[in-house]
């Protein structure tokens, strides 16, 4: 296999074969046993979508005292899969050992977990142990909402000649409790998105949510935002699962759940782009508007600055900004708008308000 050249991500179809929206990746947390995987394998090649077998091998446990993954043992059984079933079989690596036993196996796909993309040294590890090699590569987010950890990682391959990488969404790590075990940050993904287009953008819903009753709606989630494919660990016995026991599904569940998504369409019918269009117009000149108006609020900040440094009053006034809290968010709710966003978009004018005027009075 000879790596590619060009500098552009190579789109998913011209690797993949043939692909119908979502993709999906399933299979176990960790491969535990040679019956374990070819029940959930075997199971999982009948459901229409399901195009890649995946299986940890090495668990990146966060106890020294957990299960750790079978090793080379479970590649045999993944070489196997792959030869019984089709599909294609997909492992996480973190380190050069990992990627030179994953290429002696003939697995297909490798993918760096969150634990990994957070260490710049580990992938420059990885992208040299991968030199020459053209296999394709799955990145996941971090661990910690870095929009930049996350885009340098996919860059380190991308530089050293891998264009075939997707970028898998899996929540972040938060201290405080949500309902979700990694919290997903739509923002970073669709930034990441807006950087570079042509990058596969999957979303990993299993270890999102960390609950099978919520996975259904991240995946709809996920393929409204226009991700292209999903992973779910899908297990034949979850509850006997020596890891992540808690969030796998069945191969029937993961059946039924992905015949209930509703699959975003390509719609190219004239009527509806030429609506669309208008309606986006109509967001134009209100964007144009807000801009406009926020230039004329600045303007006035700018003025009560130079008030306010001729007569020595302090920048910050509490009673004001906490009245402006009140009465804007009174406003907000009245007017059906979410009173949260209203809050961070007045906090943010506030901070520029204070910014300005700062600059204003330490002006010699
Ligand atoms: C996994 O996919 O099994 C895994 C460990 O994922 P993550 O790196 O997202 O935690
Ligand atoms: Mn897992």
């Amino acid at each position: 296999m000879k790596k590619s050249s060009g500098s552009k991500f190579i789109p998913l179809s011209d690797w993949l074969g043939d692909i119908k929206k979502p993709v999906v990746i399933a299979g176990p947390c960790s491969a535990e046993s040679e019956e374990q995987v070819f029940k959930t394998a075997k199971a999982l090649a009948k459901i229409p979508g399901v195009k890649i077998f995946r299986s940890g091998v090495w668990k990146p446990r966060t106890s020294p005292h957990s299960f750790k993954g079978h090793g080379v043992e479970a590649l045999k059984w993944l070489q196997n899969v792959k030869r019984e079933t089709g599909l294609l079989t997909a492992v996480e690596v973190a380190s050069p050992k990992h990627v030179e036993l994953c290429l002696k196996f003939n697995i297909d796909i490798i993918w760096v977990g969150a634990r990994t993309t957070v260490s710049p040294f580990s992938i420059e590890e990885l992208t040299r142990s991968l030199e020459g090699i053209d296999i394709p590569v799955m990145v996941k987010n971090p661990l910690n909402p870095d929009l930049e950890l996350w885009a340098g990682a996919i860059e380190r391959f991308f530089i050293s000649g891998h264009k075939k990488i997707i970028a898998i969404h899996r929540g972040f790590h938060t201290y405080e409790k949500t309902p979700y075990r990694n919290n997903p940050i739509w923002e970073i993904p669709i930034e990441l998105k807006r950087r570079y287009p042509q990058l596969p953008f999957f979303c990993d819903p299993s270890h999102i949510t960390g609950n099978p009753d919520f996975i259904e709606d991240i995946s709809q989630k996920a393929l409204n935002l226009d991700m292209c494919g999903l992973m779910i660990e899908t297990h034949i016995n979850p509850d006997s699962a020596i890891s992540d026991a808690f969030q796998q599904i069945t191969p029937a569940r993961l059946k039924i759940l992905l015949k209930k998504l509703s699959i975003p369409q390509k719609n190219e019918d004239f009527k509806i782009v030429k609506q669309l269009e208008d309606l986006r117009n109509g967001i134009d000149i209100v964007d144009n508007q807000i801009l406009n108006l926020l230039k004329q609020r600045m303007d006035i900040v700018e003025k009560i600055g130079l008030y306010k440094k001729e007569h020595k009053i302090t920048v910050l006034q509490i009673k004001r900004w906490n009245s402006i809290i009140n009465e804007r968010l009174t406003l907000a709710e009245k007017l059906g708008l979410n009173k949260d966003y209203i809050e961070k978009m007045l906090k943010i004018l506030h901070e520029a308000s204070i910014l300005l005027q700062h600059q204003i009075i330490n002006k010699k």
